[in-house]
């Protein structure tokens, strides 16, 4: 099994920025959005220099793409990453409607250097009730806003 030349090159891009990203004093990942076979727009870890935790290089990229194409559906987008994606980035994928990503470093790579997110997806996988964090569901219903969804709903015909 071999990569295509062309998925290679966008895969050396993401790579080539988390390496810049990391020279600069950040974290070492970086990602770019591919459609029709050209960078629509990438992205760096900037959870450091934003202070915003969900500041990964896949977020920023997508973020980024979401700007340039005009909207919330990257469908017909690929995502190529320096290094495996945390769960957060993998679902925002999956939500944004992308359907490939290619990454260079895997979590086994990252674990000796605390990078790998196998454990947040271990815990993730577990039922809420074992999960390390705590997740209540109350499905309290309180008036004026018992209409949350079925007015939400009406408003999209
Ligand atoms: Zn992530």
């Amino acid at each position: 099994m071999s990569m295509s030349t062309e998925k290679a090159e966008f895969l050396r891009e993401a790579i080539a920025l988390a390496y810049a990203n990391q020279q600069a004093g950040g974290r070492p990942f970086g990602a770019v959005v591919v459609k029709d076979g050209r960078i629509v727009a990438t992205g760096v870890n900037e959870i450091l220099v934003t202070h915003d935790p969900t500041a990964h290089a896949e977020l920023v990229a997508l973020r980024a793409a979401s700007q340039v194409l005009q909207s919330p559906n990257l469908t017909g987008c690929s995502v190529y990453a320096s290094g495996h994606p945390c769960p957060m980035c993998m679902a925002a994928m999956r939500m944004s409607g992308i359907k490939e990503v290619v990454y260079a470093y895997s979590n086994e790579e990252a674990e000796a250097y605390g990078l790998s997110t196998a454990a947040i997806y271990a815990d993730l996988a577990k039922p809420f009730s074992e999960q390390s964090m705590h997740i209540q569901y109350e499905p309290l219903r309180p008036e004026p806003y018992a209409g949350l969804y079925t007015e939400w709903q009406q408003k999209q015909k």
